[in-house]
């Protein structure tokens, strides 16, 4: 009997405190200009900063690396020296790079990481566009295909005098996902990363899924919809996170048609689900350029994910595996 007590209070000992103490632990941070946010259910607040640190570590390191912006990141010295000789790169950067150029391929040219030989001529903050004049200068350099990727060498060259290389449309989803494999290495099961646009979900939360809004285009602070998710990632491009309105009162936003070098028209935003936030931020930039239709079908056409698209006429499509069955 004895015995009996003794182990039960031994069990209880390491049962009771460690569920009785988990609880969710929220930390929010900038980098890449985006508000990063972390949610994760931990038994231990140590662990559970530690793991934020790290998490936040990753968006600043890919960010020195990796934007068009930083005159130091790897990228910018492609972006400066790959006409004139093939530039040697990390790994990370190389793949990175060839996934873009494969998301290229899959989405007939929409997704394009080359727009930046010409994005660079917008400036959103101070509302500034290229003239037509400059457009057509500029446009031949936009296509991916004058990327050369030597995967032996490690390498980038570009065939084209004027090309630039931007990130932008794929870094935060990509950097969601390092930051996602780090708690899972410590063992969270329940968690929500976000950058921006880009989110994702590990597991559930504790029981129910996770919440997640789709902002309203035109409504600041309201939602066109809200979906119930878990353990998949959601990206959301729109027309109204960075834009302005020029002189003849059009929107001039971000996400640019390489086929006119000006911004895609049609649609307001773009939410694609999936398994990862790589694959989800990317496709959400190339189905924005490719419009309702055809970015229906290219979604249609790929396994494990779906969209929601607000059209210029704020009419709401999904794909099929969001509607509800009819029988
Ligand atoms: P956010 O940056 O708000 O998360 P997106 O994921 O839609 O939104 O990415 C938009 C960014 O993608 C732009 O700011 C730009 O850096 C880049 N971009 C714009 N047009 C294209 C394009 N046609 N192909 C690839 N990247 C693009
Ligand atoms: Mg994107």
């Amino acid at each position: 009997m004895f015995h009996i007590i003794v182990n039960l209070a031994l069990i209880l000992t390491f049962i009771i405190p460690m569920s009785a103490k988990a609880e969710w632990f929220f930390f929010s941070d900038t980098a890449m200009t985006t508000a990063i946010e972390l949610e994760m259910w931990s038994d231990d607040a140590a662990v559970a900063k530690l793991i934020s640190t790290k998490v936040f570590a990753e968006f600043k390191r890919i960010d020195q690396s990796m934007s068009r912006y930083q005159s130091t990141s790897e990228l910018s010295k492609v972006n400066r020296m790959a006409a004139l000789e093939p530039v040697r790169v990390s790994g990370e950067l190389l793949r990175l790079i060839q996934r873009s150029t494969e998301l290229s391929t899959l989405s007939s040219g929409a997704f394009d990481i080359t727009f930046a030989s010409l994005g660079y001529l917008y400036d959103f903050r101070a509302a500034k566009q290229p003239s037509q004049k400059w457009i057509r200068k500029q446009l031949p350099s936009v296509n991916y295909q004058n990327i050369i990727v030597d995967e032996k060498a490690k390498t980038i060259a570009f065939k084209q005098e004027g090309t630039l290389l931007d990130l932008g449309g794929i870094a935060k989803g990509y950097t969601v996902d390092l930051g996602v494999a780090i708690l899972k290495d410590y063992g969270i099961s329940h968690a929500r990363l976000s950058a921006g646009g880009d989110m994702r979900m590990l597991g559930d939360k504790k029981g129910k899924p996770w919440m997640i809004g789709i902002k309203d285009p035109r409504k600041e602070a309201q939602h066109a919809v809200v979906l119930p998710l878990s353990s998949v990632a959601i990206s959301t491009s729109g027309d109204y996170e960075r834009f302005f309105i020029d002189e003849v009162g059009e929107r001039v936003h971000h996400i640019i048609s390489p086929k006119t070098g000006r911004p895609a028209k049609g649609i307001q935003s773009v939410s694609v689900i999936g398994p990862n936030a790589i694959t989800t931020d990317g496709l959400s930039t190339a189905i924005f350029v490719l419009g309702v239709e055809q970015g229906l079908s290219l979604i249609e056409s790929l396994p494990d994910v779906d969209v929601i698209i607000i059209d210029a006429e704020r009419q709401m499509h999904f794909s099929k595996g969001l509607m509800m069955p009819v029988n």
